[in-house]
């Protein structure tokens, strides 16, 4: 069951972001447009715990969950989580006009051609969009059924309660639709870069024009400092956040390691730039910014890598900037030091407060 659809205002929801490198919880409170924080949790998990969106340790990843909730005080045990990586597959497709039955009964055979899987495998979910004169434009979301299965497991696991199983790319558009009300002519990329997964994000307006994610991500450069200076991966990862440089190693080497991995993460976003031009048709459908998200955008100087790269404005993504934030209860520097790595979790809480 993956469940995208916005229009069910559901009260008392956290929302759950189970990353690769840690999990993070988000409660919100309030109505459409004033919501605000009342809770927050960002919790380490152990390496290899979760592989490409899979999770491969049920306990640790439950036993985190359970820790998240309980040394944050959050008591609400309705959760929102997502799925991320290969094993989901986001698409506009086109079908002819059809009752809403009709496309009920036929969107897993229309579905089919776009799905790298057996569809008796997927959990999948859509939406109508938009409509042609004789055609229905339906955003559609499938996901392998034992990732789904996975995730919930886990968090039933920590004694909550699964109610809605979205996706990392549309929780992503929520946090950013809700907080920065997009025009409707108004093309972004948002960019969700984790530890080890990206996911690209086009929106127009309040629309989902494109979605892809890309095995790449923080890791890529913790990876590469282990590998071409010789250092253990705890070394590198505090080398990566800007802790002082081994003996023997200096910042040139260290700043020349980064443009290269800058590089190839640059260029996978150009080239879903350029495959979303090639198979959009109006030819005003041109990216006019990047909002970065994700702990892996924390990388110094790497908004400003990307748009000299890219050619094109690029910022952080606040996911607090309409939502309430009380200094006394959450601590502005720990808020500010934190907040790229919210902003899946703000946007699966926000299916709760939205009306
Ligand atoms: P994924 O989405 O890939 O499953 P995740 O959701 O757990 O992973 P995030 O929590 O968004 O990922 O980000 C974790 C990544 O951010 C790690 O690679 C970590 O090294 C990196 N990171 C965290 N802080 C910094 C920093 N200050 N500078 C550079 N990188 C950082
Ligand atoms: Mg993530």
């Amino acid at each position: 069951m993956l469940n995208l659809k916005k229009s069910i205002a559901r009260k008392g929801i956290v929302g759950l972001d189970i990353g690769s490198s840690a999990v993070k919880a988000v409660e919100l409170e309030g109505r459409a447009g004033q919501a605000s924080l009342t809770g927050l949790g960002y919790e380490q998990l152990p390496p290899d715990t979760v592989v490409d969106g899979q999770i491969m340790e049920l306990n640790a990843v439950s036993q985190a969950v359970a820790e998240v909730f309980n040394a944050n005080q959050i008591r609400t045990t309705r959760v929102a989580a997502s799925v991320s990586g290969s094993a989901v597959i986001v698409k506009n497709i086109v079908v002819p006009k059809m009752s809403e039955e009709e496309l009920d009964e036929s969107i897993d055979w229309h579905a089919e051609e776009y799905i790298p899987f057996d569809i008796n495998d997927v959990c999948l979910d859509y939406q109508v969009v938009g409509a042609g004169a004789d055609s229905l434009f339906v955003l559609m979301a499938a996901c392998k059924r034992d990732y789904v299965a996975n995730r919930r497991q886990a968090i039933q696991l920590a004694g909550k309660e699964p109610i809605i199983i979205d996706v990392d790319a549309f929780a992503l558009q929520n946090c950013y639709e809700y907080n920065y009300l997009p025009g409707p002519d108004q093309t972004v990329a948002l960019l969700n870069i984790g530890a080890a997964n990206m996911t690209i994000q086009i929106v127009r307006g309040t629309r989902s024009m494109f979605t892809r994610d890309a095995s790449f991500g923080g890791n890529q450069y913790t990876a590469a400092l282990q590998r071409d200076l010789g250092l253990t991966y705890e070394q590198a990862e505090s080398v990566k956040r800007g802790g002082p440089a081994p003996d023997g190693v200096d910042e040139k080497q260290i700043e020349a390691i980064f443009a290269h991995v800058t590089d190839a993460l640059a260029l996978e976003v150009q080239k879903t730039f350029d495959f979303y031009r090639a198979t959009t048709d109006e030819s005003e459908r041109v990216v006019e910014k990047i909002y970065l998200a994700g702990g892996g955008s924390k990388l110094r100087g790497l908004a400003e890598s990307l748009a000299e790269r890219l050619h094109i404005p690029v910022e952080p993504l606040d996911p607090f900037r309409r939502v309430r934030v009380d200094a006394r209860r959450f601590d502005p520097d720990y808020m500010r030091e934190f907040f790229p790595e919210m902003v899946v979790a703000v946007g699966l809480a926000l299916r709760g407060v939205e009306g």
